[in-house]
């Protein structure tokens, strides 16, 4: 992949992964924080090599670097969504709450760099449920859908929305 491209893989995204009982893990300077059995919604960004580091998210082992690394370790793998050409991941974070009926479930959560309350999203719905719901956040242009509920599954299948259809 050349510079160019690397630069043009860049956006907004969401990842998406689920605890199956209560957990306590320590999410580095905010300490061991809890976490209850259910969905969780990540938003982020990178500003290139968006491809490269939603394949980092869905590796649960590796140093950890940003707050979601530790939950990562021991949560599963739902999915993730991408938006294209899009900075505001503040922004999509607060939409996204609104939309799946969320709530923010740690002050301060992923939000060290930015002035918000957060980008970890708690809600109650199903995977399934979230999933048609992040298709209408009209606000933002759905460049890549991917979802898989197969714990581990590290090439899940894409669908393609927008240009990328075929
Ligand atoms: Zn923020």
């Amino acid at each position: 992949m050349d510079a160019n491209t690397d630069v043009a893989d860049s956006g907004l995204y969401i990842i998406i992964i689920s605890l199956g009982k209560p957990t306590r893990v320590r999410v580095g300077a905010l300490g061991v924080l809890g976490f209850e059995p259910g969905v969780y919604l990540y938003v982020g960004s990178a500003r290139r090599s968006l491809s490269k580091r939603i394949g980092r998210h869905a590796k649960p082992r590796k140093p950890s670097r940003w707050h979601i690394d530790y939950l990562r370790k021991v949560s599963r793998w739902v999915g993730y969504v991408t938006y294209s050409g899009e900075t505001d991941e503040c922004s999509l974070a607060n939409n996204v709450m609104k939309a799946v009926g969320g709530f923010l479930t740690h002050e301060g959560f992923g939000s060290s760099d930015c002035r918000c309350r957060g980008h970890l999203i708690f809600t109650r719905q199903k995977p399934e449920k979230i999933s048609a719901t992040l298709e209408t956040i009209d606000k933002l242009r759905i460049m890549e859908y991917a979802l898989s509920h197969k714990p581990g599954r590290s090439d899940p299948k894409l669908r393609h929305y927008g240009g990328g259809r075929v």
